[in-house]
């Protein structure tokens, strides 16, 4: 089927049909379908927005019913039945757990960039502090105050006004001899520096972006003093890394540090419905009431999804567990990859791993590969020299395996090192 239409008529900003330039339709689990109803295993999976599948059936579910009971869809921030239900689902099976239930929530419009621009906005009221610290291969949107924080050059030169009040500050591992916290502190604590403390840091505990870099909880722990000792928020941009990505419903769970701000987007929809909100300690919540609005913040079909998934998946500890061992076995697969490949090492973590590339080029020509083959992954870090592995959570082990063989397969050709006779491996035990 031809794509002629969209390239007469779309923008050419379009980014993602250039590398996968067919025409999707259908869509289940941890599979799309063309309009000539090829199958691809999606390890792209709308940039991390469908951690529970496509059209989850638990979750359709919820959905459905809605919809047909008549229920109201469009709300604005009126008080609704399916918001107070998120609310409640929420605070029970996500804060409370975690002991954070003195957050509150802030529904913001709906993309994780709102989420960033609603947090960095609520730093500089609370400090009176204009000055934001964010890190190197950081991506957190591409609305003018969050681009401001990212380090991509190109994403920044599009946005055609200098892009202020943020300090660009190393992030962990950036110069392997420099350790990055201590550099930090030691110019905000010397009075000639040039530097004073800002309103917040924002990070990501996992660089979706910017190439899979993982802070250690040291690092985090680090970050996190230095901020209560000169009187920044700390801000963690869980966008990506959420609902599980990592193992833990938070990435920045294992360090257990506690987060000012928290930015909450994507898989929190549940069904790939657009949807973010903030957390924030409740002693930040400074808001005078509509001074940040929004037509569209939380819209029902969203909550009603994002309810049911944290029913379904988050009432117990049995969907993580499975996570953290599928985890296990996409890791083994990729370490075996690097084993044999000296042009790759794996990075990464939980369910958000990847393969780093030497050779930068080689990333984008296996993605291609892996594509002709039938399998979607992406490319991520400075010159996209990074293979992306987001599938589903709920993707069985068995498609696991077979796209991490796609992978294998492309890997091996592409760097002419392993031979294809990778791909005749097992399926690794998984129980
Ligand atoms: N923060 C992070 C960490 C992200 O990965 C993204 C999107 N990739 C964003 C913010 C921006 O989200 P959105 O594209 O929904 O605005």
């Amino acid at each position: 089927m031809t794509t002629k239409i969209f390239e007469q008529h779309e923008s050419q900003v379009r980014t993602y049909c250039r590398q996968y330039p067919v025409i999707f339709d259908r869509a289940e689990g941890p599979f799309v379908y063309d309009s000539d109803e090829r199958r691809y295993i999606d390890f792209l999976a709308g940039a991390g927005s469908l951690n529970y599948g496509h059209n989850n059936p638990i979750i359709r579910e919820a959905i459905i019913d809605y919809l047909n009971d008549n229920r109201i869809v469009q709300s604005l921030d009126l008080f609704t039945a399916a918001k107070r239900e998120f609310v409640r689902t929420f605070v029970d099976k996500i804060l409370v757990p975690r002991s954070m239930e003195s957050y509150k929530l802030q529904f913001v419009g709906p993309t994780g960039t709102n989420a960033v621009e609603a947090a960095l906005k609520l730093a500089r009221k609370v400090t009176g502090a204009t000055e934001v610290f964010a890190f190197t291969d950081g991506f957190h949107g591409v609305s003018l105050g969050a681009l401001a924080t990212c380090g991509e050059r190109s994403k920044r030169a599009a946005g055609g006004i200098p892009l202020n009040n943020v300090t660009r500050v190393p992030f962990e591992g950036f110069h392997s001899n420099l350790d990055t916290i201590s550099f930090v502190e030691k110019m905000l604590d010397d009075p000639n520096s040039g530097w004073a403390p800002p309103a917040a840091f924002i990070v990501e505990i996992v660089q979706g972006e910017g190439g899979l870099n993982v802070a250690s909880s040291e690092w985090l722990q680090d970050l996190e003093r230095l901020c209560r000792k000169i009187g920044s928020l700390l801000i963690v941009d869980e966008v990506q890394t959420g609902c599980g990505r990592t193992g833990d419903f938070f990435a920045f769970e294992a360090s257990g540090i506690q987060p000012d701000i928290v930015c909450v987007s994507k898989s929190i929809g549940g069904y790939g419905l657009p949807m973010a909100l903030v957390l924030l300690r409740s002693e930040h919540d400074c808001w005078r009431p509509g001074e940040h609005n929004g037509t569209f913040r939380g819209s029902c079909l969203s909550f009603v999804a994002a309810t049911r998934a944290i029913d379904a998946y988050w009432s117990d500890t049995g969907f993580i567990e499975d996570v953290r061992k599928k985890a296990i076995l996409i890791k083994s697969r990729l370490n075996e990859l690097q084993d044999c490949n000296r042009g790759v090492c794996v990075v990464g973590r939980g369910m958000m791993l990847g393969l780093r590339f030497k050779e930068a080029a080689h990333a984008s020509e296996v993605s291609a590969l892996c594509f002709e083959n039938g399998l979607i992954v992406e490319t991520c870090g400075p010159h996209d020299n990074t293979l992306k592995l987001l599938p589903p959570l709920t993707t069985q082990p068995e498609v696991l395996f077979e796209g991490l063989e796609i992978i294998a397969a492309a890997t091996g050709k592409i760097l002419h090192r392993c031979n294809e006779a990778s791909v005749a491996s097992s399926v690794p035990e998984y129980a």
